[in-house]
């Protein structure tokens, strides 16, 4: 069993930790709001700032909501780099992107391992252990890691360094991108008359279907509490364009699912469930 060090406690973190400590790891664990500490009094030893929550810790791993949120923690004053003291793990769970895991890896001594470990698989995979867990780094860290991880979800080892975040980025483009193709599938119904129901069973007997059902309730209610936030969708939908245009990649629905999710952001709907976009889509009111 390890010592690890828990930085990030929101949606996703907050389970995953619990996962890890079920499974009879020490965790250290800390966060920006205190608040969310207090359900592991009992579980966890709490830091006051993640250079306390590091020191000592086999692994500092972090559950971050952006690559400000990641740079800040581990590279601010009292981050988790002063606590490792130069040498040690730093697991970063966030989606930040490839390109921003091998710039973190420059910014870092030669003696700290980093390992990218984003997951696919929303809040419900977190509590139950089912996520997909994908991992960069060589043959021995993924060895070594993927046995510590394995509460949370699957392990899959994508390559080297970054390669965890490639894939993740690919995931979830197909996330943004389906859902969008469910909103503009919705909307043309709708302007053909289709009655919503009829064309709800319609669509989920097509390719769409798998996709829709998983949030078929929100789509139906309008009530789109969040599950994955749609400002982090559109985080992540950001970091596609970055990356795409950089290595000069021709795409075309993407931008699209894109531009749809960010203007339901400026309607308002970033702190919703990312499925909201259809209710954006079809001009339809949405509530979180
Ligand atoms: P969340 O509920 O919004 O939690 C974000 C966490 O980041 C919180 O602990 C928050 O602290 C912290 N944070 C944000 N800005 C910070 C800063 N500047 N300094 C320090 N801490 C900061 O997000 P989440 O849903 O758990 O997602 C976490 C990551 O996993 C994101 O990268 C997301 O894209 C990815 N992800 C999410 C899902 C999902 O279904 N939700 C699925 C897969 C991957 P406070 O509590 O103080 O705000």
């Amino acid at each position: 069993m390890a010592r690890l060090a828990w930085l990030g406690l929101g949606a996703m973190g907050t389970p995953m930790a619990r996962r890890l400590i079920e499974a009879g790891h020490e965790l250290t664990v800390w966060n920006r709001s205190p608040g969310k500490t207090e359900a592991f009094r009992e579980l966890a030893s709490i830091a006051q700032n993640p250079a306390e929550a590091a020191r000592d810790s086999e692994a500092a791993i972090t559950m971050l909501a952006t690559p400000e949120a990641v740079d800040e923690v581990v590279l601010g004053s009292d981050g988790v780099l002063e606590g490792l003291g130069g040498s040690g793990t730093l697991i970063d769970m966030s989606t930040v992107g490839p390109d921003y895991v091998v710039g973190l890896r420059e910014g870092l001594p030669d003696a700290v391992d980093l390992v990218d470990a984003p997951v696919l698989g929303s809040v419900s995979n977190a509590g139950d252990g089912s996520l997909k867990v994908f991992i960069g780094g060589s043959d021995e860290t993924f060895a070594r890691w993927s046995e510590v991880l394995a509460p949370v979800g699957k392990p899959m080892h994508m390559g080297p360094l970054g390669s965890g975040q490639a894939m993740k980025l690919v995931a979830n483009s197909a996330l943004a991108g389906l859902m969008s193709l469910t909103g503009e599938t919705l909307a043309l119904a709708d302007a053909l008359g289709l009655a919503e129901a009829s064309a709800i069973a319609g669509l989920l007997e097509s390719p769409l279907g798998p996709a829709m059902k998983r949030k078929i309730d929100k789509i139906e209610s309008g009530e789109f509490t969040a599950s994955f936030k749609l400002e982090l969708m559109l985080k992540d939908m950001r970091l596609v364009d970055e990356h795409a245009s950089k290595r000069s990649v021709e795409l075309k629905l993407l931008p699209g699912a894109g531009q749809w999710i960010a203007r339901a952001y400026d309607r308002g709907f970033g702190g919703y469930d990312y499925s909201s976009v259809v209710a954006e889509i079809r001009g339809r009111e949405a509530t979180g």
